[in-house]
């Protein structure tokens, strides 16, 4: 599942929709095309709402299109049930000149899912636009390690598993325990009882006794039915206890349940809550773990950071929320763009830190400067709606090498490269190079 392109950028996994466009405001519709495109968008312009009722409901369309974003102007009160009649296809966002009630209330009985007063502010319906079109099934599979010392055992755990679209890996030698741990980072740990080398129990408690793996759910699956035992289990660091023979609708119900809830929590303590991606620590701790990787497999590590530029200005010219929301104008464009092996993380308050694992730093390089340009391009709203202004970003990137072999070499590395970008006048990306090294 994992995209493995050795420093190429696969954007399969990130292709975007096309929005349908029905605006009265030719001028608004290009503008917003031309926003939107940051965000691979694409915009279609439909000039009736018949035709974009034929677009909709034509089946070779399917999965084609994300919204449509509408011109209350565009439409008629004794138009709603065809509107309504589009809604179920497709989400349709308004776009209004007119904030009076009446107007308002055609766009909900429309079915309309939102409703943007000109002058739009771009961030906020880029938001929606994500908001309405990314599927629940787009994030990621959940990924469950079995171990077990029964090979047959645990080829039937995993076939149910991999059936209901989960990954799994088993572990029949519990004393490699962590490097699989650290290698595979599972969503939940489902474990034997009774293995020749220790207990299920035993081994709990040793994954336990590390800190990145506390909070792992552990879930015993064993032929145990003494409820003595099972206690005893979970009270050594067990989350749960399932009892074999189980069904494989009772085995895949309760994984998912728990896993959900696991990445839930373990999301809301990495997370960062203006952006919701990575924190420091947690950006950080992925950065050791992908080293170690990289290091076993022999492949490329780059790691970047990110800089905005001259953000005190943009917060003293245009007040504090308005920076909020370019902070997280930038951090939903870092999270667009790149795949889903990447890892970012906001590492301060207007800096970014990028893992970009199994890549040369030559391809992180091409891929980053599309980014900047873009955001250069990208029109922010200023508290005063009348004004929009745009903003750019410095960076810096360093790739593991023999000599940039640490997790502090390689941050002090993209730190200094940073630190000559803005030196060289920002808006630019700088490549720190072994040689360069200080
Ligand atoms: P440059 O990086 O180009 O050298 O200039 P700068 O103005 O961006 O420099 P500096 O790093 O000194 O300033 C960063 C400013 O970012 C200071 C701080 O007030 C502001 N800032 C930090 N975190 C946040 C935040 O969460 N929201 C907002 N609005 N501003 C923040
Ligand atoms: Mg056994
Ligand atoms: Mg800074
Ligand atoms: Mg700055």
């Amino acid at each position: 599942m994992i995209i493995q392109n050795k420093g190429q950028w696969d954007e399969s996994a990130r292709a975007r929709h096309i929005l349908i466009l029905g605006l009265k405001d030719k001028q608004l519709g290009q503008e917003i095309s031309e926003q939107v495109k940051y965000f691979n968008y694409q915009c279609l312009f439909c000039d009736s709402l018949e035709s974009i009722l034929q677009h909709v409901k034509s089946p070779q369309n399917k999965d084609k299109f994300g919204t449509i974003i509408l011109d209350t102007d565009f439409c008629t009160p004794n138009e709603i049930e065809k509107l309504k009649n589009i809604a179920e296809s497709l989400p349709i966002i308004f776009i209004s000149t007119h904030d009076d009630v009446t107007t308002r209330l055609l766009a909900v009985k429309a079915g309309g899912q939102a409703y943007f007063l000109c002058p739009i502010e771009f961030t906020s319906l880029i938001e929606k636009i994500d908001e309405l079109v990314t599927p629940l099934s787009e994030s990621l599979p959940f990924r469950i390690l079995v171990v077990e010392d029964s090979s047959t055992q645990a080829h039937i755990i995993r076939t149910h598993l991999e059936q209901a679209g989960m990954i799994t890996q088993v572990l029949m030698d519990p004393l490699k325990i962590k490097e699989v741990l650290t290698e595979f980072q599972p969503d939940l740990i489902l474990l034997d009882l009774y293995m020749p080398m220790c207990s299920g129990i035993e081994l709990a408690k040793v994954i336990r006794q590390d800190d990145p793996f506390v909070g792992i759910p552990i879930v015993f699956l064993s032929a145990e039915d003494d409820l003595n035992k099972q206690l005893t289990a979970i009270s050594g660091g067990g989350d749960d206890f399932l009892t074999k023979p189980i069904s494989p609708h009772h085995l895949i119900g309760s994984v998912v349940a728990r896993a959900v809830r696991s990445r839930k929590l373990r999301s809301q303590m990495s997370e960062d809550s203006l952006t919701g991606l990575l924190n420091h620590t947690r950006i950080l701790e992925q950065l050791d773990l992908e080293i170690a990787r990289a290091k076993r497999n022999g492949s490329p590590l780059t790691f970047a950071m990110i800089d905005i530029d001259h953000f005190k200005e943009v917060n003293d010219s245009h007040g504090h929320p308005v920076g909020d929301r370019v902070i997280k104008a930038l951090a939903r464009l870092l999270k667009q763009r790149l795949r889903k092996i990447d890892s970012i993380g906001r590492y301060g308050g207007e800096e970014f830190a990028i893992i970009f694992p199994q890549t040369h730093a030559q391809a992180v390089f091409k891929k980053i400067e599309d980014m900047r340009v873009g955001f250069s391009k990208l029109l922010h709203r200023s508290s005063d709606p009348s004004i929009e202004f745009s903003t750019t970003f410095s960076i810096g990137i360093a790739q593991l090498t023999d000599e940039i072999d640490t997790l502090d070499k390689l941050v002090h590395g993209a730190d200094r490269a940073l630190y000559l970008a803005k030196e060289k006048g920002r808006n630019c990306t700088v490549c720190l190079m072994r040689s360069k090294l200080e």
